[in-house]
């Protein structure tokens, strides 16, 4: 079984349907989920000098049978958060190996990406593309709250805010909103180290751009996050992004 992987149990109490048997976390996790039966004594067992080909043989025990449910959690250490069409694709792409699809539809992603990204000196994290957060998704509107669980493993978030003219989105407004649904769902995620990246700098409208990105510069220092501008396509800022993603990882791990 993949790592990461939890196993529930069926109970057959309404009140609490599952409980937990295992969290298989670690490389070389086992658990014992149902026993064997005793294996019955075949024909040869039964042979003596006399009969040296036996009939008889014995049927064995029956084995433990059990209702499973597997629940896989992704081991990221970094979760990118933000709403459909923020780039979150785009940038795992650019950062590590992973190819994961890429639309200007929402909901393209159907399944968290995970990447390694590697850095100068033998430095590397994973990290986990987290798709279909919407408002609502705490409460299981979108796709959302099937990956928010993702994220409780994580260790810093970063939140990809989408700043392209054509999106015509409020990127204070969308950061709050993902923020919000983080904390709804649960707020252990909320209390994570998080950084904001303002991301689509290459398409950012001439008029007004300037004026959003300061505002949301704004919002990300009021909440004491630190505040890069990116693109995922170009791949302006990124760098000192993965780096401040690394100095956050450094500073959890020494905690630790
Ligand atoms: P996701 O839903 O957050 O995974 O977003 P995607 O990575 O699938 O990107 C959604 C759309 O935005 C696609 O059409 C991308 O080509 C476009 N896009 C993503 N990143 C950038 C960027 O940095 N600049 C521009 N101009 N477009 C981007
Ligand atoms: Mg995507």
């Amino acid at each position: 079984m993949p790592i990461g992987t939890l196993v529930h149990e069926k109970t057959g109490d309404p009140a609490a349907p599952y409980r937990l048997l295992a969290d298989l976390a670690e490389v070389g996790s086992r658990v014992l989920v149902a026993r064997g039966g005793r294996g019955g004594r075949g024909n040869a067992r039964f042979a003596s000098s006399t009969n040296r080909a036996p009939r008889r043989v014995e049927p064995g025990e029956e084995g433990e049978e059990k209702d499973l449910k597997l629940e896989l959690k992704l081991l990221a250490d970094v979760g990118l958060v933000g709403f459909p069409n923020a780039g979150k694709s785009t940038l795992i792409a650019r950062i590590s190996a992973a190819r994961p699809k890429i639309a200007d539809y929402p909901f393209t992603t159907l399944t968290p990406n995970l990447g390694v990204v590697g850095l100068s000196g033998d430095r590397s994290f994973v990290v986990a593309d987290v798709p279909g957060l919407i408002e609502g998704a705490h409460r299981g509107l979108g796709l959302g709250h099937r990956f928010l669980r993702h994220l409780e493993r994580t260790r810093v978030l970063v939140h990809l805010v989408d700043m392209s003219a054509d999106a015509s989105r409020d990127p204070v407004r969308d950061l709050d909103t993902v923020r919000r649904e983080l904390e709804l769902f649960d707020e252990t995620l909320a209390a994570k180290p998080q950084i904001v990246a303002a991301n689509k700098m290459d398409a950012v409208d001439a008029t007004d751009g300037e004026t959003r990105i300061a505002a949301l510069a704004h919002r990300a220092a009021e909440l004491g996050l630190p505040f890069f501008r990116i693109s995922g396509v170009t791949g302006a800022g990124v760098p000192e992004l993965l780096e401040a993603v690394w100095r956050q990882l450094a500073a959890h791990r020494e905690a630790a």
